[in-house]
């Protein structure tokens, strides 16, 4: 329960993070801080889920998170493996083939799944709402926020009862999408980043299995008009479409259109169109991320053009980022400075997705049978031609915990089977994770996994796996955040000794 504090009649309720908005970022970030023992409250203006389905692809990164949230298993029931895109000419002519790795990678899980939005938000309010640490409002619109030096005071608006109501917490995260209130609050702009197209995104529900639409992402790189088909769980299947100036959204989402776009593949005899919507694709990033106890995450921090699918799966980088952070300093064991690296670390590793999705709506939008940059038969590797996205998140938490960030600092740790065939973050949990070949004097770890005070000791000596990820990064030990970033690594004996005697604390402590 939320503690009251001081009010005039009335106790007003004290939570420890509000989070505004019930989007897939504000309810992983919820489980991640109730996880850490926080008192969370979740406001949502909607009465139930979004109904329109937006992701339909997430990656390996993100799956870890939903392991760490404990709704992976729940989850693969729902979702299929990608095996890849294709780029095709405007007659079906294979250009590019990207195909997905079928293997399960160095997280542990596969590269690319395909998945439907709302089944995921689904599983995420279940394990929200039956976490006793959080309290979910829906059908409730923040309305105002008033910071103060050691609060922020809410103001809420019930959509049933026509009731408003006052909380406080101790931080405010704004999960609230695009149009994010909480960013309005904090007068924080956006920066324009260059990218801006409307398409028509049509999900039709199939009335039988159509095997020739094929498993794989299809990117018709059209030149008069690019569209994208995606074959997603069961039988829900999504193209976009790009609109053509002038093109309006009553003209594109008329249904004797959409059938005529769609006719190349489907006639109403083989589905019903379960949706269709003109989205418009932005890129931008919040100029700050942080305003003293004020907060972005999500869609409110960030927009991608959906062409790598990342969107969503940012925000949830976000919030695994932001949880231990925000833990740790509520609890006064957060170094100084720790929460501003939050949006020192996110901030440019998302500016490289972003940069990199629009490099690949270009490629879409440019390449045809004729022209463009690479061919059918003309490249050797067939894969498309990018500059690789985000390197690692740098060094700016290290540096709080008085690291100079090292060769790997922020590069995210692979999450290998140990011996007994468990998953490393299973034993592991939200917490520091030190790995060491030297047995070590273990100053702040516990080699108990369920001692919640200090990192969690994993001995590299009796863990081939372990081993064998430090042969490939060169080192002898390793300390990996809660969200599996490398914080920092040692080679010498006196590194480890330095590193074990390192005062991370953990934010389940
Ligand atoms: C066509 C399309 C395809 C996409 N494909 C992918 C993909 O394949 N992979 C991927 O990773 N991403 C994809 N995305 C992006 C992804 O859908 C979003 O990035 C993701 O949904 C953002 O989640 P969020 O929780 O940050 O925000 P949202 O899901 O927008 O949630 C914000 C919530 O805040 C609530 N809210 C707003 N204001 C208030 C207020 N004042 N008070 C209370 N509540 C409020 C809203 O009701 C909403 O529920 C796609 C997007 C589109 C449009």
């Amino acid at each position: 329960m939320a503690q009251g504090i001081s009010g005039n009649l009335t106790a007003i309720a004290h939570y420890d993070v509000a989070v505004i908005g019930y989007g897939p970022t504000g309810a992983v970030l919820a489980k991640l801080l109730a996880l850490c023992g926080l008192q969370v409250l979740v406001i949502e203006r909607e009465r139930g889920i979004y109904p329109l389905p937006r992701a339909v692809h997430f990656d390996d990164e993100t799956m870890r998170v939903f392991q760490t949230i404990g709704i992976a298993d729940a989850l693969r029931q729902k979702i299929r493996l990608n095996p890849g895109m294709r780029f095709v000419d405007g007659n079906g002519s294979l250009l590019l083939d990207w195909p997905r790795p079928q293997e399960t990678t160095y997280h542990g899980w596969n590269a690319s799944y395909r998945f439907h939005q709302p089944d995921l938000e689904a599983l995420l309010r279940q394990t929200v709402q039956t976490h006793p640490n959080i309290t979910v409002k829906t059908d409730t619109e923040l309305q105002w926020l008033g910071p103060n030096p050691d609060h922020v005071s809410l103001q809420c608006h019930a959509g049933d009862s026509g009731l408003t109501s006052r909380m406080t917490a101790s931080y405010v995260v704004g999960c609230d999408g695009a149009r994010s209130a909480v960013r309005q609050a904090m007068g924080v702009a956006m920066e324009d980043l260059g990218f801006r197209q409307s398409w028509l995104v049509v999900d039709v529900l199939l009335h039988r299995e159509m095997p020739e639409l094929g498993d794989h992402s299809v990117q018709f790189c059209d030149d008069q008009r690019p569209m994208t088909y995606c074959r997603s769980p069961q039988n829900r299947r999504r193209w976009e479409i790009t609109m053509q100036a002038g093109e309006t959204a009553a003209q594109m989402t008329d249904p004797d259109r959409v059938w005529q776009f769609l006719s190349r593949w489907i006639t109403p005899k083989d589905a019903q169109i379960e949706r269709s919507v003109v989205y418009t694709f932005e890129s931008s990033l919040a100029e700050t991320w942080r305003k003293d106890r004020l907060l972005l995450a999500g869609d409110a921090a960030h927009l991608t053009p959906p062409f790598m699918g990342q969107g969503m799966c940012s925000g949830i980088r976000d919030a695994a980022n932001l949880a231990w952070k925000l833990a740790l300093t509520l609890k006064g064991r957060g170094a100084s400075g720790l929460l501003d690296s939050y949006g020192q670390e996110r901030s440019p590793h998302m500016r490289a997705y972003i940069e990199t999705a629009i490099k690949l709506g270009h490629l879409i939008n440019s390449i045809d049978g004729d022209s463009g940059p690479a061919r059918a038969g003309e490249p050797a590797d067939k894969s498309p031609k990018m500059a690789s996205i985000a390197p690692g998140l740098g060094g700016a938490a290290a540096a709080c915990f008085g690291f100079a960030p090292g060769r790997h600092t922020g590069r995210l740790f692979g999450q290998p089977l140990l011996a007994g065939g468990r998953r490393m973050d299973d034993l592991c949990g939200y917490r520091p994770v030190m790995i060491s070949r030297a047995s070590l004097p273990a100053a702040g770890c516990a080699s108990e996994p369920k001692s919640a005070v200090g990192p969690v000791f994993m001995d590299a000596q009796s863990e081939p796996a372990l081993d064998a990820i430090l042969s490939a990064l060169q080192v002898n030990a390793v300390l990996v955040r809660p969200d599996r970033y490398i914080l920092a690594t040692a080679v010498s004996d006196a590194e480890i000794t330095a590193l074990a005697g390192l005062e991370f604390p953990s934010p389940l402590g």
